[in-house]
C-alpha cells in the first residue's frame, strides 16, 4: 500500500501543486474563501468525489465523498489565509499589496495535501476493490471563526470512523501536545457623542468603557489559572480626540485548558464588560465569533503517522532551496533562530543542516499542555482524530509570518506538502484495511474521554458564524 500511495502522489504531483498554488494566489480570508473552495471542489469532483456545499451554514464549507458503507475515513483540509501576510515567493519581505492577505500559516498546502491523501486512498480502495467511504472535509476559517466547530455542530462528522490531518511546520514529525479551549468574542460598546471640549457633559464615551473593561480584565488576570490566557485588541476606539466616541470595540480571545474552566472565565469576562458599561452609562453587546474545544490526543493515530514518516524519510532539499532558507533566516532575529535550533539539538544532538529540516524528529516521549487553540479539537471530541507535521518552511522562523507565506508558494512548501499527502494516504490505507487498528484508536478515544461528552463552545441559538473580518 505504501508503494501504491507513493506512486499515486508522484504521478499527481503537478495537479496537487496546481491546487496548492491556486489557493496560495487567491489568499482569501475566513468564510470568504470562494475561489479556494471552488478550485478544491472542482479537483475533487474531477477525481470522482461528490460534493456537498454550504455545510454548517457556511458558504465555503464542504464535504466531498467517495465510496459507500463503513468504514468512513476522513481527511481535514483548510484553505483560509491571514490578513496582511502576503509575500512573493522570495527569501525577503516583499508584500504583494498593502494589507493583502497571505498564507502565513500554510493552509494552501494543508488543503492540497489532505486532498492528495484522500484521493490516493480512493484510488487504492478502487484498485483493490475495498469496501468503505473516503471523505474530504473542506473546513473554512480555521484562523478566525473555527469553521470545524460549526461543521461538528451540523453533524458533518457523525458517521466518521477515523479523521486524519496534518499541519505545515518547520520540521517533520508528530507531537503529543494538546490545545486550549478558546472563545472569540467582540464587544461593541455604544455611548453618546458630543464635542469633547464644547459640551462633554452631554457625551458618554464608548472608549472609556473599553478601557475600563480591559482594566477589569487586568485585575481578573491575577486570579486565573496559570495555563489560561486572555488577550485583546481595541479594534475601534473613536476617530478624533475632540469627539466623544459613541462607538468602540474590543476584540477578545479567552482560553483555558477545558470548556468547564473556560465557562467560569467567560462568566467573569461578561460581568466585567457589563460593569464597564454600567460605570460609563454606555451599552455593551457581546458578539460570539467562534470557539474551539481542547484537543483530545490519540496515540494510536499519532504513532501511526510517526511510523510512516520514519519509513518515508525526510524531504531532500536542493542546494538552491537550502540557500533560499539561509537567506530567509538572515532576515529574522538571529537570537530567535538560534534558540529554536538549540531546541532541536536537544532532541537530535548531531543535527547538521540548520536551514531546512532534513530529518524526521523523534516522537514526543511525553504529553505537553497546549498553548494555542485549533478547531481540529472539536473534531477530536466526536471521532478519533490525529495529526502530524512536515517541513514546509525555513527552520527557526516564526509561524504566521511572511516567511511561511513565501515558502508555501515555492518548491520548499510543495515538497513538504507532497510528503504530507503520502503520509496521509498511507495512514488512510492502514486504517481502512485494519479493523484492529481502528478499534485501538476507538478504545483510546473512549479511555481519554472517560465518559465525558462533547459540549459545543457555540452558544445556544446561534447556527451561523458571523463574518470575522467585516468592516
Ligand atoms: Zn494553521
Amino acid at each position: 500500500m505504501r508503494d501504491f500511495v507513493e506512486t499515486w502522489v508522484e504521478r499527481n504531483r503537478e495537479e496537487l501543486i496546481r491546487v496548492s498554488d491556486s489557493v496560495w494566489e487567491a489568499a482569501e480570508l475566513g468564510l470568504v474563501e470562494r475561489k479556494s473552495a471552488a478550485v478544491s471542489q472542482e479537483y475533487l469532483r474531477s477525481q470522482g468525489f461528490s460534493v456537498e456545499t454550504g455545510v454548517g451554514n457556511m458558504e465555503t464549507a464542504f464535504v466531498a465523498t467517495w465510496g459507500k458503507g463503513k468504514p468512513v475515513i476522513g481527511f481535514l483540509g483548510e484553505f483560509d489565509a491571514l490578513p496582511g501576510l502576503s509575500n512573493a515567493p522570495v527569501p525577503y519581505p516583499s508584500p504583494l499589496g498593502k494589507n493583502k492577505p497571505g498564507h502565513g500559516c500554510g493552509h494552501n498546502l494543508l488543503g492540497a495535501a489532505a486532498m492528495g491523501g484522500a484521493i490516493a486512498l480512493k484510488a487504492f480502495a478502487e484498485a483493490n476493490g475495498l469496501e468503505g467511504t473516503v471523505k474530504y472535509y473542506g473546513t473554512p476559517a480555521e484562523e478566525s471563526s473555527f469553521g470545524k466547530t460549526w461543521m461538528v455542530k451540523a453533524g458533518a462528522f457523525d458517521d466518521a470512523d477515523i479523521v486524519l490531518t496534518w499541519h505545515p511546520g518547520s520540521t517533520n514529525g508528530t507531537d503529543k501536545t494538546s490545545s486550549l479551549a478558546d472563545l472569540v468574542y467582540k464587544f461593541d460598546f455604544y455611548g453618546k457623542t458630543a464635542h469633547a471640549a464644547g459640551d462633554p457633559w452631554n457625551g458618554r464615551s464608548a472608549l472609556d468603557a473599553v478601557e475600563l473593561m480591559n482594566d477589569g480584565i487586568e485585575r481578573m488576570r491575577e486570579h486565573i489559572r496559570p495555563d489560561s490566557r486572555i488577550h485583546y485588541v481595541i479594534t475601534r476606539g473613536g476617530g478624533a480626540p475632540n469627539v466623544v466616541p459613541d462607538y468602540a470595540q474590543n476584540f477578545f480571545d479567552i482560553r483555558a485548558k477545558d470548556m468547564e474552566e473556560l465557562d467560569r472565565m467567560w462568566q467573569w469576562v461578561e460581568q466585567i464588560a457589563k460593569g464597564a458599561a454600567m460605570m460609563t452609562q454606555t451599552r455593551v453587546e457581546p458578539r460570539f465569533l467562534g470557539g474551539a474545544a481542547n484537543l483530545i490526543l490519540n496515540d494510536v493515530i499519532i504513532d501511526t503517522f510517526q511510523e510512516i514518516l520514519e519509513e518515508l524519510g525526510p524531504v531532500q532539499w536542493t542546494a538552491e532551496e537550502l540557500e533560499f532558507a539561509g537567506k530567509m533566516q538572515a532576515q529574522f532575529d538571529r537570537h530567535l533562530i538560534e534558540q529554536s535550533i538549540e531546541q532541536l539539538r536537544k532532541q537530535i544532538p548531531d543535527l547538521r543542516e540548520t536551514r531546512l529540516c532534513s530529518v524526521i524528529m523523534p516522537g514526543d516521549p511525553e504529553e505537553k499542555p497546549g498553548r494555542g487553540s485549533t478547531d481540529v479539537a472539536d473534531v477530536s471530541w466526536v471521532v478519533p482524530t490525529g495529526q502530524f507535521r512536515t517541513a514546509c518552511y525555513t527552520l527557526g522562523i516564526p509561524g504566521h509570518s511572511w516567511g511561511v507565506t513565501a515558502c508555501g508558494g515555492m518548491s520548499i512548501g510543495h515538497k513538504g506538502m507532497l510528503l504530507a499527502a503520502k503520509t496521509l494516504g498511507i495512514a488512510g490505507a492502514r486504517f481502512l484495511t485494519d479493523p484492529g487498528l481502528r478499534q485501538a484508536a476507538w478504545d483510546e478515544f473512549k479511555k481519554r474521554l472517560n465518559g465525558k461528552t462533547y459540549r459545543s463552545p457555540i452558544p445556544e441559538g446561534i447556527d451561523t458564524p458571523p463574518l470575522p473580518f467585516e468592516e
